[in-house]
């Protein structure tokens, strides 16, 4: 019923590439903030009519938004108990049958694309653009983490050596592993965790945010369906205090965790005050995400990547532009061109194809928002504030800062703090940039390749792009995670994330 597979096809080069068989770069119809990228990105104008049909499809879509009812902590601790009972039948299946599971996963998700844009837009208020960008990440990381863990758990790997003996090593899963993920990316990031923890041998009991259960209650129902024993997989809706009873559970193997540092450092110190196995924490948190733009730069192009990286999904993703430190000799006329493009974005009603920002995830969101945006006009410059309809919307804001330590915390929003430096106070921007802690994203604009491979060289930061923006790492191609607050590795959609899911065991026999 849903033609959504003609908007998703892969590019020519990534289907015939083997290594590249699990990527598939979406086309992002609705994408209106960089329409010259549509043919690039793969979409025709003959597509049209695909997407019209992908459209009326969402329209007509009726997800299912009756509340979820949250679980008790003795629910919680029956699903613990559930999944530890289902681990041995599950760690013992096949590779290749846990694989091939995801894969279908992948498949069904794209057949019913319609269905679950419908359901990002209603639950999690994501534009167009974000919900076929968010599917087909999600798919992505199905097919990503199966291509993967068929070369890592399809058997033992010999290890040849002077012992006169055989030796193998054999990686497997650990136990439960409990996945805790953040409303922002309610699919992709949800089914990324739960995917890598199945695909690595665990049992998972994964509790989404408080915000989006019905996403996760459906990604859940689609991965039984798709093969996943249910004794395998367990969903426990609920707020932060059922994150906290299934995080203090003795019966854990692991955890991992995408959201705020804050409750990272949370579960940390609960599960290090544990007795028993120590259990690791896979966390992957929040920044303060920079970008430099020195006088080099092309001004559009900074302009056009500003406001991508800083307002796209209303500023609500981790690898967000937060601050700007833009060169002095160039920063009026930068600025000027950067609310410029900020003035075409259309706010409002994520349904419609043309809007650029949908809204907030709520309105406790909006209020803290809204109280940075209040400070902010006691002790900044404001260059350009947006208008945001009533409801739950902040409006694109731009700022100046006197000096880059005045933003302190992560402002989860479309807020953007600009900085202005001169050429040769550039070593002090990088100071500033280590002193936040963070080290998730940073954009560099510049065209003097000594520049750019000093910075490269001094920051320790995950994911750097140069010249574009800093959004959207794609699966397999960008492995996405940062260092210091803002994670501890390893890398998503990365080659190593698998691994950490996973204990090893060498066997040595002698023969
Ligand atoms: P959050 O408040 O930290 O919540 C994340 C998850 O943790 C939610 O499911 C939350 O439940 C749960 N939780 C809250 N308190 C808990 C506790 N004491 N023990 C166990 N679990 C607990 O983050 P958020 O507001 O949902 O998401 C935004 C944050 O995520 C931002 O900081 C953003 O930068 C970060 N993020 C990082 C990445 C990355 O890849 N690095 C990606 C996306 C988002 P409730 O929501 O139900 O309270």
């Amino acid at each position: 019923r849903v033609p959504v597979t003609a908007l998703l096809k892969r590019p020519v080069d990534l289907i015939v590439r083997p290594d590249h068989a699990h990527h598939a770069k979406i086309p992002l119809p609705g994408d209106l903030f960089a329409p010259e990228r549509h043919n690039s990105a793969g979409i025709e104008f003959g597509e049209r009519a695909a997407l019209d049909r992908l459209l009326a499809d969402v329209k007509a879509a009726t997800p299912d938004l009756k509340r979820v009812a949250n679980a008790t902590s003795d629910q919680a601790g029956a699903a613990i108990a559930a999944a530890r009972a289902g681990f041995a039948g599950w760690s013992r299946t096949p590779a290749g049958t846990r694989a091939a599971a995801l894969e279908q996963a992948a498949h069904l998700l794209e057949s019913r694309g319609a269905h679950f844009i419908a359901l990002l837009q209603a639950e999690g208020g994501k534009t167009l653009d974000d919900a076929l960008s968010e599917l087909r990440e999600a798919a992505d990381f199905c097919r990503y983490y199966a291509a993967q863990g068929r070369k890592l758990f399809g058997g033992e790997t010999a290890m040849p050596g002077p012992t006169g003996e055989s030796n193998a090593l054999a990686m497997r899963g650990r136990g439960v592993f409990v996945a805790i993920s953040p409303w922002n990316f309610p699919l992709a990031i949800f089914l990324g965790q739960v995917t890598a923890a199945l695909m690595a041998g665990n049992s998972v009991v994964a509790k989404p945010a408080e915000q989006t259960p019905r996403i996760a209650r459906e990604a859940v129902a689609l991965l039984h369906e798709a093969g996943i024993p249910k004794t395998a997989l367990h969903l426990v809706t609920g707020d932060g205090r059922i994150g906290a009873a299934l995080t203090a559970h003795p019966d854990i193997a692991g955890v991992v965790f995408t959201g705020s540092t804050e409750v990272a450092r949370h579960i940390n110190r609960t599960l290090a005050a544990k007795d028993g196995p120590i259990v690791p924490l896979i966390a992957e948190t929040g920044g303060i995400n920079a970008m430099i733009a020195d006088a080099t730069a092309l001004p559009e192009q900074v302009a056009d990547d500003v406001v991508t990286s800083a307002f796209r999904s209303a500023g609500q993703r981790c690898s967000a532009l937060r601050l700007l430190f833009v060169q002095e000799d160039v920063a009026d006329r930068m600025i000027e061109m950067i609310a410029g493009a900020a003035r075409e974005l259309r706010i409002g009603d994520p349904a419609e194809v043309a809007t650029h920002v949908g809204p907030v995830i709520d309105a406790e969101a909006k209020q803290r928002l809204d109280a940075h945006i209040a400070r902010m006009k006691m002790e900044a410059r404001l260059h350009f504030a947006g208008i945001a309809p009533e409801g739950c919307f902040v409006a694109p804001h731009i700022f100046e800062l006197r000096d880059a330590s005045q933003l302190t915390e992560e402002v989860f929003g479309p807020i953007l703090h600009v900085v202005r430096y001169r050429a040769e106070t550039l070593a002090r921007v990088l100071q500033a940039i280590e002193r936040t802690g963070y080290g998730l994203t940073l954009g560099i604009h510049s065209r003097i390749d000594d520049t750019v491979e000093a910075i490269i060289d001094r920051v320790q930061i995950g994911n750097i792009y140069v010249n574009r923006n800093m959004i959207g790492a794609v699966v397999g191609v960008q492995p996405f995670g940062g260092n210091g607050l803002s994670g501890t590795g390893p890398k998503a959609g990365g080659p190593h994330y698998l691994t950490r899911f996973a204990t090893e065991q060498t066997v040595t026999i002698n023969t």
